[in-house]
């Protein structure tokens, strides 16, 4: 096994290795007492209108080109993040589990490779309720896989995917999602409890309500003294055209005018804080830091 390891210091922040693993990006992140891990789910395959549909495509071509981004498919990782510390194992979304895309819902062997197992996981916490966020709570025998794990979730997120009405209101693009959510959300309901905007769920972490990709989909700020990484989830959905043209309305938003707004929202809070992120389908590792460039922002992954 080759392992690649570049370790780095932030600026008081925090100390990050980027360990390359055979097939799986590791990227890790030490916080005070804690450390936070990011766990490969493996990667979604979706159509590039996906993310491009009504998009200025002579703005967006000369973008997707210097970023080496295929317009015609996309292959966005999917990262879970893994919190450990304080007597707690944070599991922050549940991933695809085996029903979505045979290219996602890999992240029980990348837990196996981390020693840890669902029993383990004290605590699951939800950005939202999309398939490659949710579907993974369930075994295959359709039982919560997570069997020690309170189970979180926004009460906005919560509502919006039990509301019967969700199933004929969403649109044919995501009716199936619906479905998907509402039989997950039934069989969780017991060992779920439900959060709002700036509630701290557990002792260093924070939600901040970021919707619009989702009616109430959070991200999450975990902190340690001065150590801080923000877990965006899908708030920031890729790390070419949402960072390049992060006012840019996108399919990929539930509703892209609000789901714009909290993303340049968003991105200028943390720029001014410098705080490190986990998005869930960013590259490398998914960890990092946004900086501005002349005309938009950029991901690097050396917090
Ligand atoms: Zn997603």
């Amino acid at each position: 096994m080759q392992i690649d390891r570049r370790a780095f210091l932030a600026q008081g922040f925090a100390t990050s290795v980027l360990l390359g693993f055979p097939g799986l990006l590791h990227a890790q992140m030490t916080l005070g007492q804690m450390t936070l891990d990011v766990v490969s789910d493996g990667h979604l395959v979706l159509p590039g209108s996906f993310a491009f549909n009504d998009m200025p495509k002579d703005e967006l071509m000369p973008i997707l080109e210097r970023m080496n981004q295929p317009f015609d498919q996309l292959t966005p990782p999917c990262n879970l993040s893994l919190l450990r510390g304080n007597g707690r194992v944070v599991l922050f979304d549940a991933g695809s589990g085996t029903e979505f895309m045979p290219t996602a819902g890999k992240s029980l062997a990348a837990l196996e490779a981390l020693g840890v197992s669902p029993d383990d996981i004290t605590d699951l916490i939800f950005t939202h309720g999309h398939p490659d966020h949710l579907w993974g709570v369930l075994d295959d025998f359709g039982d919560p896989l997570f069997t020690n794990a309170t189970h979180y979730m926004g009460q906005a997120e919560w509502d919006y995917w039990t509301d019967p009405n969700t199933v004929s209101t969403i649109g044919n693009a995501r009716q199936a999602f619906a479905v998907g959510a509402e039989r997950r959300l039934q069989v969780i309901a017991e060992q779920t409890t439900f959060f709002s905007d700036a509630e701290e769920i557990l002792p260093g972490v924070g939600a901040r309500i970021t919707p619009g990709h989702t009616p109430g989909h959070m991200s999450f700020e975990v902190r340690d003294g001065n150590s801080a990484v923000m877990i965006v989830g899908d708030s920031i959905g890729n790390d070419h055209i949402a960072l390049a043209r992060p006012d840019w309305l996108s399919p990929a938003d539930q509703d892209p005018i609000l789901g714009a707004q909290t993303r340049v929202g968003l991105i200028n809070d943390l720029v001014a804080a410098q705080m490190p992120i986990v998005g869930f389908h960013l590259g490398q590792g998914g960890l990092g830091r946004i900086e501005k460039t002349d005309d938009g922002f950029s991901f690097r992954t050396e917090v």
